[in-house]
């Protein structure tokens, strides 16, 4: 376009950005087809407390396409943000999330186990999203007490007001909410506040370094106390060995999920892994030992 002048303009013939743009509408396409046509599932990842108990799951979108193989969800996540197809994609994992709640509810062991799953700011804020959960939950006969969402601080671009009355009409029926990737985003604390919130997921890349990077510890101790001042759990996201378990442990965090207690996996596997160890998650793998 004209308006693209000066240095700009370079960028517009950059043969990587070329590529970025295929690479885009390539998976644009495929994932327009996925929805429909079973490529899609839910893995689950446990959420574990000091005693090693799994009070929770995460639930984690998997594409396997026939081509393109099995493409990551940071590829293609914002390709759905961005089209639009994060609506029917995210409408999807609310179907399996409350068919897998639906299925643990009269299991002695299961029915006791939270599965949160992520929403992004676009679907959180489309017009049918409270309606297309209220529907599910109905359909499957579930309370939603089992039931978590988590969200981001970008949720907070929008008004502040639909974003709270939203998240209380969902309260409502037991759903309640995590603040994902906390740290990363822009929030300001006096919002924080204002959010009907339950827990705080405390981002990866503060636990990765915690052992050897001052900062990042400085961070963890200033999320950890603003846990704990507005009352809302902690929970550390990207724990891999037992050392940032105990310094985390010793920093006052008692809730951890990460690969040192279980990679994510198909929901069969873990539900029959839970049962197995009658809800707490098999000794864990040190990774860094
Ligand atoms: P997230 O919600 O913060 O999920 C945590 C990510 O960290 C997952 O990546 C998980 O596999 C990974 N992870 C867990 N434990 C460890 C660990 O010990 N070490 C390391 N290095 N990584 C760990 P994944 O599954 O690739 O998902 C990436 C992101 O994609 C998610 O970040 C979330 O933002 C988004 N996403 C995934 N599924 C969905 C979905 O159903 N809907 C939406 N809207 N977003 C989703
Ligand atoms: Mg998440
Ligand atoms: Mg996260
Ligand atoms: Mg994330």
């Amino acid at each position: 376009s004209a308006k693209i002048g000066g240095r700009n303009a370079i960028r517009f013939f950059d043969p990587d950005m070329q590529v970025e743009l295929n690479r885009r509408s390539t998976i644009e396409k495929a994932l327009r087809r996925a929805v429909n046509s079973n490529q899609l599932s839910l893995y689950l990842q446990p959420q574990v407390d000091i005693e090693r108990h799994i009070f929770g799951v995460e639930g984690l979108l998997r594409w396997e396409d026939p081509i393109l193989g099995f493409v990551p969800p940071s590829d293609f996540i914002p390709v759905a943000e961005a089209s639009g197809l994060i609506i029917p994609l995210g409408e999807w994992v609310i179907e399996q999330a409350c068919e897998i709640l639906a299925r643990w509810k009269h299991d002695p062991i299961l029915k006791s186990v939270k599965l949160s799953i992520n929403i992004s700011p676009r679907q959180f804020h489309h017009a049918e999203f409270v309606s297309v959960i209220e529907k599910q939950l109905e359909h499957h006969q579930l309370d939603g007490s089992k039931l978590e969402l988590e969200v981001t601080e970008s949720l907070l671009i929008e008004d502040i007001d639909i974003t709270v009355s939203r998240m209380k009409a969902l309260g409502k029926h037991g759903i309640q909410f995590a603040l994902d990737d906390f740290g990363t985003g822009y929030a300001s604390l006096g919002y924080l506040k204002q959010l009907p919130l339950a827990l705080l997921k405390i981002d990866q890349s503060f636990v990765k370094d915690l052992l050897t990077d001052n900062n990042d510890e400085a961070i963890v101790t200033t999320i950890l106390a603003l846990g704990s001042s507005l009352e809302l759990g902690v929970i550390a996201e990207g724990v891999e060995s037992r050392q940032q378990v105990s310094k985390l442990e010793s920093m006052g965090c008692h809730l951890f999920q990460g690969y040192l207690y279980g990679r994510p996996a198909p929901a069969e596997e873990w539900q029959r892994k839970i049962i197995d160890n009658k809800g707490f998650a098999p000794e864990p793998l040190n990774l860094k030992e």
